[in-house]
């Protein structure tokens, strides 16, 4: 069975888009058939897996308009068992080419439905905001992996994005449910992590998992992208390396 991970945040650089390239490779080096979906218009996910966003004729954007078909998107990388659906500006052309289209919530679920079996895991990662795509990535997944930075106003904006993925519940993807909160940035040095840490299991207890993993802050993961490398291919021994093993460890294990 495919399982269909929705990264999402409304919450701009909260991690969405670390955890989305980091998870996907320490999926595909733990021997799973990875996808990652870039479904941000900044395509920080394609730069940092090292695609050259410039170089590529075709990108999501034209699949979901119908101008590409979604196979002949996917593109290879240094893993072996993880590829990419890389995106580009572009995209943020979506919502107004689909302003009066019926349906248009799911037209990336409908284009992925017709690849997802390949794969074990399908990782989105979204734009932070609640817009049409991130829609359409919450309306495909299976599950929302919810990413807070552990920074001031850390659970501010939470709301409103579990009340977006009720009103999906709803509606358009009854089956969406919350796989767990990851803490990121997380500085174990600092009370104010720690105090965000305890907020979020006040917050969720009884409700919903928050992973016993953090992330922590990690120079090592904030330089990989400029390299074109998930932590894993740039760091292995590093911290940051380390928690997103243990991360897919604890998603591997259920
Ligand atoms: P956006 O909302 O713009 O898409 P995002 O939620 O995807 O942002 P990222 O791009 O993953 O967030 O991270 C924001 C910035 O913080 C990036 O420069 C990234 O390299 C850095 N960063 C992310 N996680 C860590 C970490 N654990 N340690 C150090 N730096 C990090
Ligand atoms: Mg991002």
């Amino acid at each position: 069975m495919t399982q269909i991970i929705c990264i999402a945040n409304q919450k701009g650089g909260v991690g969405k888009t670390t955890t989305a390239v980091n998870l996907s490779a320490a999926l595909a080096l733990a021997e799973k058939r990875t996808l990652l979906v870039d479904c941000d218009p900044q395509a920080n996910a394609t730069t940092g897996m090292g695609i050259d966003k410039n170089g590529l004729a075709q990108t999501l954007y034209h699949g979901l308009i119908g101008e590409a078909d979604i196979e002949s998107l996917i593109t290879a990388t240094e893993i072996d068992r993880l590829q990419v659906i890389p995106s580009r500006v572009e995209l943020i052309g979506f919502e107004v080419e689909m302003m009066n289209e019926n349906g248009r919530e799911q037209v990336l679920k409908k284009c992925l439905s017709r690849i997802a079996d390949r794969y074990d895991y399908i990782i989105i990662d979204c734009p932070p905001s609640l817009s049409l795509l991130t829609l359409n990535a919450m309306a495909a997944a299976d599950v929302l992996l919810i990413p807070l930075q552990c920074e001031f106003y850390a659970l501010e904006g939470l709301g409103q994005l579990l009340q977006t993925k009720a009103l999906i519940n709803g509606g358009i993807n009854p089956g969406l449910s919350i796989s767990g909160i990851l803490l990121t940035m997380f500085d174990k040095r600092t009370n104010l992590s720690h105090q965000v840490a305890e907020e979020a299991m006040k917050y969720f207890k009884g409700k919903e998992r928050v992973f016993s993993t953090s992330i922590p802050r990690n120079v090592r993961l904030g330089e990989a992208p400029s390299f074109g490398k998930p932590i894993l291919l740039y760091d292995a021994g590093s911290m940051g390396a380390q928690s997103y093993i243990a991360l897919a460890k604890e998603i591997l294990d259920g």
